[in-house]
Order: structure tokens, then sequence, then C-alpha cells
């Protein structure tokens, strides 16, 4: 049974960004608000990458930081960090707003003018705000053939190097790979784009039902071109040094060549979330914002911590969260 529910505040990633932001939400009255974090826990980052026993510097790398909101902590070892944050969330009462597992691929603004966050097939999220606080960690996946470097400009996870006039083939069969194969066909200024779908097996079967009908439309009419029910076995350059093409090696024996591949097999890497989520990225793939209130050119629409900045903190993060919610409270009023 689908079910939809609308919070106040959604918050992509549980890290400490994250966490400070559900922090200083609860502290500023909003209490309808959810974390998502693709991991089992809360700072999976620190989990993951720091070392055993490793000790939590307040200045890190040199910068000396001092917190600006009402989240802070006490220099420490990494375990007893964690613990530390277990403690703060516990005592602002916020930890059952943490939804954990669960991968977020995109947040985009509705009609209604709320946001909206795909949870999984039967499960949707509307949110008045969102603080995106997704670090710099996350890799999409890649399929396991090479990439040659000629043509690995020509292979992307997203859609923001597609010319118009391309031949474009997007591999995959879940509803990302869906949204940007009819996403494409359907955009106003990439008319002349051909857009072809690749899915390993014939039948659509991980879509959402909207994704899959819209897909089937244009598979059936031909604004998709059908590539179903066969996988890829490798690509390579074709042409001219300078001008090569991608020349896609299916495992039925047939090629076609192609301007381009998108593949969308799940896992997201920052800059795709931010691409995926409209948002305004400058020539280093950094979301551009406000960085005073940390809101993107979306109103609404914020992004904090690792994800916005070239050396980030923990006590960075822990600030942006609060000048994300200082904004969300104070354009409330
Ligand atoms: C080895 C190492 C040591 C460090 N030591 C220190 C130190 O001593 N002191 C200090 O201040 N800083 C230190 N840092 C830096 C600090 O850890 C980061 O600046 C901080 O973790 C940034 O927080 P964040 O919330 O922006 O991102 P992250 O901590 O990276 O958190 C991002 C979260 O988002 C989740 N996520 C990502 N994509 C998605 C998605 N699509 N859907 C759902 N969830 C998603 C991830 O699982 C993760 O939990 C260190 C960094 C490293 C690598």
């Amino acid at each position: 049974m689908a079910s939809e529910k609308i919070v106040d505040i959604a918050i992509i990633g549980a890290g400490p960004g994250g966490m400070a932001s559900a922090i200083e939400a609860k502290l500023a009255g909003i209490d309808n608000i959810i974390v998502f974090d693709k991991a089992p826990h809360h700072n999976d980052m620190i989990h993951k990458f720091y070392k055993k026993g490793k000790r939590v510097d307040k200045d890190w790398m040199g910068r000396k930081a001092e917190f600006e909101g009402n989240v802070s902590f006490e220099e420490c070892s990494k375990e007893e960090y964690i613990q530390q944050m277990d403690d703060l969330l516990a005592s602002h009462g916020v930890l059952d707003k943490f939804v954990y597992n669960t991968e977020i691929w995109n947040t985009v603004k509705g009609d209604d003018g709320l946001f909206v966050i795909n949870v999984d097939d039967d499960n949707i999220v509307k949110a008045k705000s969102v603080i995106v606080s997704v670090g710099r960690m996350g890799k999409p996946n890649k399929p396991g053939y090479k990439f040659p470097k000629a043509i690995r400009d020509r292979l992307n996870f997203n859609l923001s190097k597609v010319y118009n006039g391309e031949r474009v083939m997007i591999v995959g069969g879940g509803d990302t790979a869906g949204e940007y194969a009819y996403g494409l066909a359907d955009l106003e200024d990439m008319q002349d784009c051909t857009v072809t779908l690749n899915y390993r097996k014939a039948e659509i079967t991980r879509m959402n039902p909207i994704n899959t009908e819209m897909t089937l439309k244009y598979l059936e009419n031909g604004k998709i071109l059908n590539k179903l029910g066969v996988d890829v076995e490798s690509v390579e350059a074709d042409g001219n040094p300078g001008e090569e093409r991608v020349k896609v090696n299916f495992t039925d024996g047939t090629s076609e060549v192609y301007e381009r591949v998108v593949y969308a097999l799940g896992g997201t890497s920052p800059v795709d979330f931010l691409v995926n989520s409209k948002i305004d990225t400058g020539r280093w793939d950094e979301p551009l914002m406000d960085e005073k209130t940390m809101e993107t050119n979306i109103p609404g629409l914020y992004t904090i911590g690792d994800v916005v900045t070239d050396q980030g903190s923990i006590a960075l993060a822990f600030n942006h969260a609060s000048f994300a919610i200082n904004d969300i409270v104070a354009k409330q009023k």
C-alpha cells in the first residue's frame, strides 16, 4: 500500500551536518522532521574512515573552529565521539526521526511547492524544506567492464553533460534510468537527441507504476529506442583520435555507436545528487549557495557540511546546520 507523509524538514545524510540539523530543528520547536541515511547508523563516515581510537580534533587540519550553534562536542577518541553523539540525539529526543539503510537519489520540488523524496517503490515523503548533508564520500555504481581513457568523458552517471543532437544510451532498469530516459526525450532544448534505454532484462519490473507507465509508453511510441533484454559486454572508442564516440558491444554480438552512455545503476555521488536535484553547481561541481543561510538556487533547499566545502570539519558542519535551521525558522515567520 503506497504511503505519503508530509514533514516540515527532510534531512538527507546523518553525518555531523545532518545530525546537528535534527537537533537544531528540535531546539527551534520544529518536531515534524525526518532524517535519511543510506548507512545503518549515524556518523557512518566516522565509523568507516577514522582509525580505531583516533582523536577527534575540534580544530581539524589546523583550522581554528568555534561552535556557532547549539551543537558541539568535547575532543575525545572516535569511539567516545560516537557515544557523545548517541547521547546528544537521545537527550534531544530525536533518535526516532532517523531512517537508516535508505539511500535517496534526489529531491525535486513539485507543483504544490513541496519537495518530493522517493523513499522506495511504495513510500514518498514530501517536505517543506530539505537539508542535503551527503558529505563527499559517495560513489555511483559502475559496470564491471573497463572505461577506455579516450571515451571516459562520454561515459557519465547523470544527464549534466548531454548536448542536444547526441545519441544517448541510458543503462539501467530502475526509476532513475526511466526518469532519465523519458525526461531526456521530453526536454525542450534536447529535442534532437536520440534516446535509447538499455537494461539486461527484457521486462521493466523495478520502476514505480508512474515510471513504468511512462517508460513503456515512450518505448511504444518510439520516443525511447528499445534495447532491453540484452547486456553490455564492453565499450570501446570508435573514430579518429580526438573525435571518438562510444562503441557499445552487446552480449548478443551486436554493436551500436553512441555519443554518450549514461549509467543509472544505483549508488549516488554527491554531485549526482546535486545535479539530479537541479541545484546549480560551480566549476568544481560545488553547489552554489548563500554562505550565510546555506540556501541553494532553489528556495527551501539547503546544502551543508562537506558537500559544500573543500576542507570540511565536524564543527563547520554543525555550524552550517545552525545557519540553515535559523533561515528556515526566519522564513516561517
Ligand atoms: C580520516 C578522516 C579524519 C577526520 N578527522 C577529523 C577530526 O578530527 N575533526 C574534524 O572536525 N573533522 C575531521 N574530519 C572531517 C569530518 O569527518 C567531516 O568534515 C565531517 O564528517 C563532515 O560531515 P558531513 O555531515 O558533511 O558529511 P559526512 O560525515 O560524510 O556524512 C554524510 C552522510 O550522508 C550519508 N549519505 C550520503 N549520500 C547519501 C544518500 N544519497 N542518501 C542517504 N544518505 C546519504 C552518508 O552515509 C553519511 O552518513 C576527518 C575526515 C577524515 C576522512
